[in-house]
């Protein structure tokens, strides 16, 4: 699954490095996010930096799914109930037509509650639970592993640092990945917490390479 933002790019990367040699597929899923069309762009940016093969890049347009979401928590920390979940099926779906074996996701979180947000539907037990459930129903001996590469293996979430400097570091350009949250047309808005957080670490990026 490939939304374009730096998480999911990350996760292609870490899962290029764990299997270099397997035929990668990258699954865009417009569910009517405000956001699509730049997500869109970069996740096909992403793809082709990594795999170089754009035909093994898809969309699933499910654009109605998009509620407007209640805000919890903190201002603009958006909660859509078990989104996740949906969006998981419907790549479990693909994964499934396509053959596929593993079924990348790009989220870290480790626990449900982790870090100034909550995650319910985006952590790794949840994804751990789904990949269970998917399994029970198969009914072929074809077996799919839903696999959250950037919590594979690890005790502490990787940090937005990480996630940045390991794909600058690889290559990507600033502009390459998209996690605005206020996005004005195909732009960043460069105001929201997401981008002033990117901005800060650019400029730190930019300090220690240059
Ligand atoms: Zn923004």
């Amino acid at each position: 699954m490939l939304s374009g933002g730096s998480d999911s790019a990350y996760a292609a990367l870490m899962a290029k490095t764990m299997w270099p040699h397997a035929d990668f597929y990258g699954l865009f899923i417009d569910y009517g996010q405000p956001e699509a069309p730049p997500e869109r762009i970069a996740s096909m940016a992403v793809f082709k930096r990594l795999m170089f093969n754009y035909n093994h890049w898809c969309e699933v347009k499910v654009s109605d799914l998009y509620v407007f979401h209640r805000q919890s928590v903190a201002e603009n920390n958006v909660y859509v109930p078990l989104r996740n979940l949906v969006l998981t099926s419907i790549a479990a779906a693909k994964a499934e037509a396509l053959e596929a074996e593993v079924l990348v996701v790009g989220n870290k979180s480790l626990q449900k509650t982790e870090g100034e947000f909550l995650t319910y539907d985006g952590n790794r037990k949840f994804y751990k639970q789904l990949e269970s459930l998917v399994q029970s129903i198969e009914v072929t001996s074809h077996r799919i592993l839903i696999v959250p590469t950037l919590s594979e293996n690890r005790t502490q979430k990787l940090t937005r640092k990480d996630v940045y400097f390991g794909l600058w570091k690889n290559g990507f350009e600033y502009g390459e990945t998209f996690s605005c949250w206020f996005a004005r047309g195909f732009d960043e808005c460069g105001e929201c917490k997401n981008c002033v957080e990117k901005k800060l670490l650019w400029e730190q990026w930019r300090a220690f390479t240059t």
